[in-house]
């Protein structure tokens, strides 16, 4: 077992039970975990490798709860760039029906690549688009991610409520619940490892209230259980969707989760926003956790999540990039950072603190995928760390709170990122890929998925009105 010794970083902001910093700090790392953290550890040795951390402020690794990789492909559709929810998808799952595994594939490296450099080592991915037909979709995915070397939660979603009987996704991406739940089997024993330090979790996650039958979701939470999985879905996101429960199941929509049996602790869910207070108590009281993303909501106009009040409550909450459509980015340092400024929208500045927001993206992403071995950096925890140099630009005289001046200064890339005690990004590049050749293929695959999505409806996503008009 490889022997590591990370020494001298300026600080090491471990998120450990009393929150300490330490400076001029060492840390020793075997194998995939951290054996030690501490000052003058050098003296432990001998090390097989030596890294110098000084000059470097070192963070628990972001975890990244929520996120649609293969959007990537369609960031910034001009048709949709001002459209709420039920629009925005609508209009997207139509081009989305043309996804090859070619295309998971190459963006979810380009997603994931994303994070890393924006300092997240552990991510959960909902990926719930299967085209009659296609297969290895999700396997693509996991595959790019393994790739690259990012500790993964892949959230096989579903829909299995379509257009025919009142939901809002087109036929040609509804599956039989047989289907899925068979699919979920063979994931289950081709991927799922529920060891300590796992690298792969499966998670099972039909999509929302308005694509998903209640079947399905029963027969999901039943498989769940047996297996000891975590759940996951999109709940109470748009007031449009709130209207649609209560128009189809005669409920809101944390009553409709309560309805089909998922007010659990291995559940959580996207956004949370449209709840009343009496919803956050219950949510709590259940152990239902919640991925929080802001850049997302805010971009479609669906609102601020009630984050205050959750914690307040002891809601697990946790933050997200979400989809790249509805965010068209996946910086997660600087979702962090948005994390903050939002619920200062909402409550006022006094409300919540940086260092809040940097546990909610580290200890608080954990606590929601149910892991204990991850989240903070101390003796017995997997080795996910990331390393910011505090000598930047970003960061000019803002070095009194070294802490919080990683979330209320613009958003850095990390300059080096260890996952499960491999190094994945040095020097700020990606080891494990090439990022040039894949951004080549990206474009050919986003304009090759646009046009085939344009042949098939007799549509044109590609222009835009505001650049015609420079024509
Ligand atoms: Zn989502």
């Amino acid at each position: 077992m490889a022997r590591l010794l990370v020494k001298n970083a300026d600080y090491i902001v471990t998120m450990n039970k009393n929150r300490e910093v330490v400076r001029s700090g060492d840390i020793i790392v075997e194998g995939e975990r951290i054996a030690q953290v501490g000052r003058g550890l050098s003296q432990e040795g001998p090390f097989d490798k030596i890294i110098d951390a000084s000059g470097k402020i070192i963070l628990p690794g972001l975890i990244n709860t929520h996120h649609h990789l293969y959007q990537n492909l369609t960031r910034n559709l001009p048709s949709v760039q001002s459209s709420g929810l039920f629009h925005w998808l609508t209009t997207l799952y139509d081009i989305w029906e043309n996804l090859e595994p070619e295309d998971v594939y190459v963006s979810a490296l380009i997603g994931i690549a994303e994070l890393v450099l924006s300092g997240c080592t552990t991510v959960s991915d909902h990926y719930y688009i299967f085209p009659r037909g296609k297969k290895g979709l999700l396997e693509a995915e996991i595959r790019a991610v393994q790739e690259i070397g990012v500790r993964f939660h892949p959230a096989r979603g579903s829909m299995s409520l379509g257009r025919e009987e009142g939901g809002l996704p087109p036929q040609s991406l509804i599956e039989r619940e047989e289907e899925v739940v068979e699919d979920y089997l063979r994931l289950i024993q081709e991927f799922h490892d529920g060891d300590k330090y796992s690298m792969i979790r499966l998670i099972l996650a039909p999509t929302s209230p308005f694509s998903t039958t209640v079947k399905m979701m029963r027969e999901t939470m039943a498989i769940a259980e047996k297996y000891g999985l975590a759940c996951h879905t999109h709940l109470a996101e748009t007031l449009d969707e709130e209207k649609f429960c209560l128009e189809k199941f005669g409920r809101r929509p944390y009553e409709y989760l309560e309805e089909v049996g998922w007010n659990r602790p291995n559940v959580w869910l996207a956004h949370a926003i449209h709840l009343n207070q009496d919803e956050i108590k219950r949510m709590a009281k259940d152990g239902v956790g919640m991925t929080y993303c802001p850049s997302s909501n805010m971009r479609l106009g669906s609102g601020i999540a009630p984050v205050v009040e959750m914690l307040e409550a002891g809601v697990k909450v946790s933050l997200g990039v979400d989809g790249s459509s509805s965010n068209d980015s996946s910086h997660l340092l600087a979702e962090v950072r948005m994390a903050l400024l939002s619920q200062r929208i909402r409550y006022g500045a006094e409300a919540l603190a940086p260092t809040q927001v940097l546990e909610i993206g580290t200890l608080g992403g954990a606590k929601v995928l149910g892991r204990d071995d991850i989240g903070s950096l101390e003796a017995d925890k997997a080795a996910d760390m990331i390393f910011l140099d505090t000598n930047r630009l970003e960061y000019a005289g803002a070095h009194l709170d070294p802490v919080s001046m990683l979330v209320l200064c613009h958003p850095a890339n990390a300059d080096m990122s260890m996952i499960n005690g491999e190094v994945v990004l040095e020097d700020g590049v990606l080891k494990n890929i090439d990022l040039e050749s894949i951004l080549e293929k990206h474009r050919r695959c986003s304009t090759n998925l646009i046009q085939r999505a344009e042949k098939k409806g007799g549509k044109i996503y590609a222009n835009s009105s505001w650049i015609r008009a420079f024509d």
